[in-house]
């Protein structure tokens, strides 16, 4: 189809690049509310739409996943009002057919391959970039909801900051856990885990980027980031626990792309770190790593009433 044409692609749910969102098409096609995905906010009448506006650029670093939730609950909300909905990007290719197969694996909870097949026979032309990809297969494995706590989405915003890191002159802070010694309350439930020489609070258990197998981005080798992540983790040869870092660790991490992660306390040493990656005991490869020898700590089970700790053998 050329850029200028309108695809329906389900009843009431249409497809396009830039020109599809000329006004006479709009009415022609009854169109009432406009998702845009693209560099620029379109100009012009936006009378009587209703509109969403993402800016995203066509590279497979950009972050869509993060607005995903956005882009479906706005499509959702219009179809449910009964408005026809036209999401569109420049070209229709890649962008817009990212968000609209998103659309379809949660609406209609198909895979992700599914989905996107499924679009491309309505829109052969239809192909996303290689990020995009994997930036849904991420979703997929989060359930077509973003989970900002879970491990797959700490460790795809680590991988984001990764893409830009020599550049950046500081990390940003939400990358960072808060440090265990500064809560004591949010502990419930969980393992805090503790410097066997010195007893200092280290990390909770919520920080584990678990890399079994199937449950993180692993399981999905982005091409670019993680070539060789391809084994099969096998947690009981996991000598090490990767973790997300921890705001103790800022100071040690600014700067250089690998070093040896101390002991905020007692400089014992804990275990090493590689905006690169590194390698787990299990054969698996975490893009980027932040390691702590299992050895080094202990566990703390908190216990709900008590609050106290026991220690865990
Ligand atoms: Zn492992
Ligand atoms: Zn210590």
């Amino acid at each position: 189809m050329a850029a200028a044409e309108i695809l329906e692609v389900r009843p009431g749910l249409y497809l396009g690049g830039v020109a599809a969102r000329e006004q006479c098409r709009l009415r022609e096609a009854g169109i009432t509310a406009v998702l845009t995905v693209d560099t620029e906010e379109p100009s012009g009448d936006t009378e009587g739409l209703q509109t969403l506006f993402i800016s995203a650029r066509d590279e497979p670093e950009t972050d869509l996943l993060s607005q995903l939730d956005n882009c479906f609950n706005f499509i959702s909300r219009a179809r449910a009002d009964g408005a026809a909905v036209l999401v569109h990007c420049h070209a229709g290719v890649s962008r817009s057919v990212a968000v609209v197969t998103a659309y379809i694996m949660k609406s209609e909870k198909l895979t992700f391959e599914d989905a996107y097949g499924n679009l491309q026979t309505i829109r052969p032309e239809a192909k996303m970039n290689e990020g995009f990809e994997w930036q849904l297969k991420l979703y997929q494995a989060m359930g077509c909801e973003v989970d900002t706590s879970s491990a797959i989405y700490k460790q795809y915003r680590l991988q984001k900051v990764t893409e830009k890191y020599p550049e950046l002159q500081n990390l940003p802070r939400e990358v960072f856990a808060v440090d265990p010694t500064l809560i004591s309350q949010e502990l419930k439930n969980e393992i805090l885990y503790k410097c066997r020489k010195c007893r200092r609070s280290l990390f909770r258990s919520s920080s584990i980027l678990d890399h079994s197998e199937g449950s993180g981005p692993a399981a999905f080798a982005h091409k670019k980031m993680a070539p060789l992540i391809m084994n099969t983790g096998d947690e009981t040869k996991c000598t090490s626990y990767f973790i997300e870092p921890v705001q103790w660790m800022e100071s040690a991490l600014l700067g250089v792309m690998d070093g040896q992660l101390l002991c905020p306390k007692c400089s014992a040493k804990l275990g090493s770190f590689n905006w690169y990656g590194e390698q787990c005991s299990c054969g698996r490869w975490m893009t980027p790593a932040f390691q702590i020898h299992k050895n080094r700590v202990d566990e703390m089970k908190m216990l709900p009433l008590l609050g106290s700790q026991t220690r865990k053998t």
